[in-house]
């Protein structure tokens, strides 16, 4: 692992964070940034898994992924 590990607190709790993933999730994360999110049961299923365990994930590849720019 090359990411600096920390814990910090977040939404009330105590929480290992890789700091470097989590920086860049936002603009790499593949679900973040598709426009089929709202229609997507797989992203349903890992926001509600994310929420349960207090996690957060980036997705790095995904067969129906969908650029924001495409119709
Ligand atoms: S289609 Fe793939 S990339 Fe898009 S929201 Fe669903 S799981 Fe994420």
């Amino acid at each position: 692992m090359k990411g600096e590990l920390k814990q910090v607190e977040k939404y009330g709790a105590v929480v290992w964070q890789n700091v470097m993933m989590d920086e860049l999730r936002k603009d790499e994360c593949l679900c973040l940034n598709c426009g089929s999110i709202k229609e997507c049961g797989a992203a349903s299923s890992l926001y509600a898994t994310c929420k349960t365990c207090d996690l957060a994930l980036a997705v790095t590849r995904c067969p129906r992924f969908v650029r924001k720019d495409q119709p």
